[in-house]
C-alpha cells in the first residue's frame, strides 16, 4: 500500500470551496484557500502558501468543478505551488454537513456510502448537494484517490436516547428520521482533544461542556470524552442564541406564525436568518463586535441582545455540568469562544457557584490556548482555538492509512 503523506481537505459550501493541504507527517499546513462566490460573475480566489502572505484574484468559476481546478492549478504552479504534481495528493477529506443515523463516523467514500449521502441531501438542502458535487468532482480530478466523508453529526452519534430523542411518538423518528443530531461535531471532537491533552487527562477520562461560539454556536456535554448531549437539533436553528439564528423556543410559536399566514420559507427565513442578535440588538447586525460596540455605547437593544445571548449559554452550561456529573473544564471555541473577551467575560461572572474562579485579568490579555481560571480553581475555564480542517485531515489520514 502506498504511504499515505499529503491530504488535501476539502469544504464545499453553497458558494465557495475551501482547501486546505497537509504534510500528515508534521501535520504541517503546506497551503490553503478558498474560491469564493462560485457561479456568480465575482468570483473570487484567495490561496496562501504555508504562513507566508494571502494572494488574492478575481477567478471564472461556473462551478464547484471549475472551481477545483483551479485550486489544482494553484497547488501545482511551479512557481507559488506546493506539489508536483496532482499524484502527491495521497487521500482527500471532505466536510460534510449530515451524516443522520447512517454515517457514526468518518467514512471512506464508495458507490454505497455516496448512494447513502445523496439520500440525505432533504436533511441539509443548501449544504449536502455542494457537500457531495465537491466529493464527485474529485473523484473525477483525483482518479484512484481515496476520499473520506467526515460528519459534522457524526461525533454527536454518542448521545443517549433520552438526550436524542424528541418527545414525540417514536414513528416520527423511524419514518422522517426527526430527533437531535446535533452539528459543529468535528470541532467539539477537535477541541475535546485538544483539551484533555492540555489538562494532562485521557480523553476517554474528560468531562466538559464544549462552547463552540461563532456566527452560529452551539454547545456540548462532554463525558469521558464523548458526547452526552448538544444543543443544536434536527438541524443547526436550535440551541443558543445566535448571530441570526433564534435557537430554542417554544414550538408552539411556530404554529401560531403559520396560522397568522406565515408560509414554512417565510418563517424559516425569520427564524434563521432575522433573529438572534440580528433580530433583538436593532443594529442591523448579528455580529458579536458590532453588538459589544453598540451595548458600550449606551444601545439598550444590543445590551438586551447580549443579555439573551449570554443567559441561554449559562442555562446551557449549568445543565450540562450537571448532566455530566461535574465537569473538568468549560471550554470556548469559535470566532467569538477564542476571540471575543467581552462576551466571553459576560458568561464566565456567573459560574462561579459551579467553582469556576475567574481570572479576569487573563481573560483581558492571554490567547488560547490558555486558562482563563485562576491555578487551583474548582473547575477550569480555558480557550482552545479549534481547527476543523486539521481534523478532518486526521480522521482522513487514520482511515486510509489503516
Ligand atoms: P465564526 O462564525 O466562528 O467565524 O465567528 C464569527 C463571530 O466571531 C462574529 O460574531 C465576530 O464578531 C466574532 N469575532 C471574530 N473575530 C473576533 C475578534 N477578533 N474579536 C471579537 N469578536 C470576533
Amino acid at each position: 500500500m502506498k504511504d499515505i503523506k499529503n491530504v488535501l481537505v476539502v469544504n464545499s459550501g453553497s458558494s465557495s470551496l475551501k482547501f486546505t493541504v497537509y504534510d500528515m507527517a508534521r501535520e504541517e499546513k503546506l497551503a490553503n484557500g478558498l474560491v469564493e462566490r462560485i457561479g456568480s460573475d465575482a468570483a473570487n480566489m484567495v490561496y496562501r502558501r504555508g504562513d507566508g502572505p494571502k494572494a488574492e484574484k478575481p477567478v471564472s468559476a461556473k462551478d464547484h468543478a471549475e472551481a477545483l481546478q483551479l485550486v489544482c492549478a494553484a497547488l501545482t504552479d511551479p512557481r507559488t505551488g506546493v506539489l508536483g504534481s496532482l499524484d502527491e495528493v495521497d487521500a482527500i477529506g471532505h466536510r460534510v454537513l449530515h451524516g443522520a443515523e447512517i454515517f457514526k463516523e468518518a467514512t471512506l467514500v464508495t458507490a454505497d456510502s455516496l448512494a447513502a449521502m445523496k439520500t440525505l441531501v432533504p436533511f441539509g438542502p443548501l449544504h449536502m448537494p455542494p457537500n457531495i458535487g465537491g466529493i464527485e468532482a474529485c473523484q473525477k480530478i483525483f482518479p484512484g484517490v481515496p476520499n473520506v466523508a467526515v460528519f459534522d453529526t457524526a461525533f454527536h452519534q454518542t448521545m443517549p436516547p433520552c438526550a436524542a430523542r424528541y418527545a414525540i411518538p417514536d414513528e416520527y423518528r423511524s419514518k422522517y428520521g426527526i430527533r437531535k443530531y446535533g452539528f459543529h461535531g468535528t470541532s467539539h471532537h477537535f477541541v475535546t482533544l485538544a483539551a484533555a491533552e492540555f489538562l494532562g487527562k485521557p480523553a476517554d477520562e474528560v468531562n466538559l461542556v464544549t462552547c463552540h461560539l461563532g456566527n452560529g454556536s452551539s454547545l456540548a456535554a462532554i463525558k469521558n470524552g464523548k458526547v452526552f448531549d448538544t444543543t443544536m437539533g434536527l438541524t443547526p436553528l436550535a440551541g443558543v442564541v445566535m448571530g441570526t439564528r433564534s435557537g430554542d423556543l417554544d414550538p408552539a410559536v411556530v404554529l401560531e406564525l403559520a396560522r397568522k399566514g406565515m408560509s414554512p420559507d417565510e418563517i424559516d427565513a425569520l427564524l434563521n436568518k432575522k433573529s438572534g442578535l440580528l433580530g433583538v440588538g436593532g443594529i442591523n447586525s448579528g455580529d458579536m463586535r458590532d453588538m459589544v460596540n453598540a451595548a458600550a455605547a449606551g444601545n439598550p437593544d444590543a445590551e438586551l441582545a447580549l443579555e439573551m445571548w449570554a443567559h441561554r449559554i449559562v442555562l446551557y452550561i449549568g445543565g450540562y455540568f450537571a448532566l455530566v456529573g461535574g465537569a473538568d473544564a468549560i471550554v470556548f471555541t469559535g470566532g467569538i469562544g477564542e476571540n471575543s473577551r467581552p462576551a466571553r467575560a459576560r458568561i464566565l461572572s456567573r459560574l462561579a457557584c459551579l467553582g469556576v474562579d475567574f481570572d479576569e485579568e487573563a481573560n483581558a490579555t492571554r490567547n488560547g490556548p490558555c486558562f482563563l481560571t485562576k491555578p487551583g480553581s474548582k473547575v477550569a475555564a480555558i480557550v482552545m482555538p479549534t481547527d476543523e480542517e486539521l481534523m478532518i485531515a486526521r480522521e482522513t489520514f487514520g482511515l486510509v492509512a489503516k
